[in-house]
């Protein structure tokens, strides 16, 4: 009853020339059944949007600021990535925890920010190697996933993207044992928290060095609703790839 949903995360990378990249795919996809969703830098939102005109391709930001608009020179608001045409927007990234020293908290008023303006908020959680080696991951997740989640998300609001830290851009993945562990324990969570409609219908992503070569295995892990792809999701190849294998 959940569908599938491949996100890709460009980070800072992407020129104009790139947008060949979203003909490339949107042609590959047609009429998907799964939804695809690609977040560029905030400079080439409007221009995606124009280039997936008509295809099943939704767009989305990295990252919003908390506050509607106000003096927060080089900030990108809600309202703007929506007005650009995006439709969901990626939040709590650990490079924006780390880079920017973003809380659980930032994370929380900029997913309002978000839903006020009618946009999917894509939460991301995840431990570092640090905290795994020391068995925390699941304290860190469930820490997280309360402190990042704001108390009016549906689950059509909502997705989650399970990302540990060492796995992104590393070429490492946790076992599918540990994708499963975390993933049944966010569903859990969720559940507990919102109540079964809002708990099974909340997607969950895994992100972390999702490639096409192991795509398919990762997506056959119980409560994994698809994937959130960083550098794989660049080229067209790839990431149609990773979409074929859902
Ligand atoms: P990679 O797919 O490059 O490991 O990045 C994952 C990620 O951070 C997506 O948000």
């Amino acid at each position: 009853m959940r569908r599938k949903l491949a996100a890709g995360n460009w980070k800072m990378n992407g020129l104009k020339a790139d947008l060949a990249e979203v003909a490339a795919l949107t042609a590959a996809h047609p009429a998907p059944g799964t939804d695809i969703l690609l977040c560029p830098p905030a400079t080439l939102i409007a221009p995606m949007v124009a280039a997936a005109q008509g295809s099943a391709l939704a767009v989305g930001g990295q990252d919003c600021h908390a506050a509607a608009a106000g003096a927060h020179t080089g900030d990108v608001s809600a309202p703007m990535l929506a007005d650009a045409g995006a439709t969901h927007v990626i939040l709590g990234h650990s490079e924006r925890r780390q880079d920017h020293d973003e809380h659980n908290e930032h994370v929380r008023a900029k997913a309002n920010a978000a839903l006020a303006a009618g946009l999917v908020c894509v939460i991301c959680v995840g431990e570092s190697e640090a905290e795994r080696d020391a068995a925390n991951t699941l304290d860190i997740i469930g820490g997280q996933l309360s402190g990042s989640i704001p108390d009016g998300v549906t689950g059509h609001s909502l997705v989650v993207a399970y990302e540990p830290i060492w796995a992104i851009g590393t070429g490492r993945t946790p076992t599918l044992d540990q994708i499963g562990e975390v993933h049944d324990f966010i569903r859990m969570r969720l559940e507990r928290r919102f109540g079964p409609g809002i708990g099974r219908s909340t997607r969950l992503l895994y992100g972390g060095s999702v490639k096409p070569a192991n795509a398919a295995e990762i997506f056959a892990v119980s409560n994994v609703d698809g994937a959130l792809v960083g550098g794989a999701s660049l080229k067209a190849s790839d990431f149609s790839a990773i979409i074929t294998a859902l």
